[in-house]
């Protein structure tokens, strides 16, 4: 078996969902989707060099090879791996395909039929749509939405509890909140915070609480905005509240002063969704610096690479909660990786205000996610498809959608 071709196609949802498709000479496709990267499909086709010809079922000598094509252009880590990875999953697709076996079989097996999802409540409204350069856009279907939207301040605790109670209304019993949900996107520098806005904070989540009560998990995203004293301020207003985690109070590259923060309060910590490759996690783990680790699944290096991060977390007693924005396909490609870890906590659901998320996906029964779960495919590779009509009608001007 041979790889006959490797092509890409873009729809502009709330990010820019970037699928991977890869035929094998028996006709066989498989279907991976690439966390969004500035020049991502442009990447994939200077890649695509590496692997055509080959046997797509050398699985891992093939990312090798990839990760070996751009060795030049610095392939230690970085978006280069938003498209290994895209790659990767449409690779572990046609495989499973070829051998009529779900992914989660091809890496070890399932240890559970459902997979635990929290929904991502962002902080007000979670109406969004972002270029590769996390530039706000309005396509069409955004502007619709936003039509039929109520205005609201993100700041105001009842627009957070509100929020919280209509998430766990439709099933869910994990939600995640942004406690940065004022800052604005594409603004990068740390920003001290008052004691008041930190009151205010702690106000946010203690609304929330009060909403849903404590049988409900509570995560908090930080996106890397404030410095460490400040943070430890957070995690410490945050102690009575119950929290599942906080995420990203810091930026991951530096595990001392997730250390110092560890040290300085109960509140469990988590991040990991801006590293890449088991290199990437390796002293976070090994100086438990933080609680859970959140690998994002179609960026970190493959599923592969992904069950090894897992598996060096499961060996220091921590647990994987891993990041997602990706489409229901992208999601179902992580469902089947936390059907087959031993730590898998729970998986991340970006999509609640997408109204296309579940429809661009076909093959699989809907509602995809009841009761704030969903059900592990049991059909050959990823076990869904793509509806291209769907995808066709939300593709990206300028991008090709599968074409040479
Ligand atoms: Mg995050």
């Amino acid at each position: 078996m041979k790889i006959t071709s490797i092509r890409t196609a873009v729809v502009e949802a709330n990010y820019d969902w970037t699928f991977v498709r890869i035929e094998a000479d028996n006709g066989i496709t498989g279907l991976g989707e690439c966390f969004f990267a500035p020049g991502l499909t442009a990447m994939i086709r200077d890649l695509q060099v590496a692997i055509l010809g080959e046997d797509p079922r050398n699985i891992d000598r093939l990312v090798r090879r990839l990760q070996r094509a751009a060795s030049g252009a610095g392939s230690v880590s970085g978006i280069v791996h938003n498209a290994i990875t895209g790659i990767e999953a449409a690779l572990l697709d046609l495989v499973g395909k070829c051998y009529g076996i779900p992914i989660w079989q091809l890496i070890g097996g399932k240890h559970r039929d459902e997979v635990r999802m929290y929904a991502d409540c962002h902080g007000g409204s979670g109406l969004e749509s972002y270029g590769p350069a996390l530039d706000p856009r309005e396509p069409e279907w955004y502007r619709e939405a936003k039509a039929r939207e109520m205005p609201c301040d993100p700041l105001d605790p009842a627009i957070w509890a509100e929020r919280a109670r209509q998430a766990v209304a439709r099933g869910f019993d994990a939600l995640k909140f942004d406690l940065d949900c004022d800052a604005v996107p594409m603004e990068g520098q740390l920003r001290a915070l008052s004691t008041v806005e930190i009151e205010r904070m702690a106000e946010r989540v203690a609304a929330v609480r009060e909403a849903v009560g404590s049988s409900v998990d509570l995560a908090l995203d930080c996106h890397w905005r404030y410095s460490l004293p400040d943070v430890v301020r957070i995690a410490r207003a945050l102690e009575p509240y119950g929290i599942f985690w906080l995420e990203d109070p810091l930026p991951p590259t530096n595990p001392r002063s997730f250390r110092t923060l560890r040290e300085s309060s109960a509140v469990p910590l988590c991040t990991g969704e801006n590293l890449f490759l088991r290199h990437g996690f390796r002293e976070l783990i090994e100086t438990q610096s933080v609680h859970i680790v959140s690998p994002d699944l179609q960026k970190t290096g493959g599923l592969l690479e992904a069950r090894r991060i897992a598996d060096h977390a499961d060996m220091y007693d921590l647990l994987v909660a891993p990041h997602c924005i990706a489409s229901s396909i992208g999601t179902m490609a992580s469902v089947h990786f936390c059907a087959a870890i031993p730590n898998f906590a729970v998986l991340e659901f970006h999509g609640q205000d997408v109204p296309f998320w579940e429809e661009i996906l076909t093959g699989l029964p809907k509602p995809l996610i009841r009761n704030g779960r969903i059900r592990v495919p049991e059909g050959p590779g990823l076990g869904a498809e793509l509806n291209e009509a769907v995808a066709r009608r939300y593709a990206k001007a300028g991008e090709g959608f599968f074409s040479s």
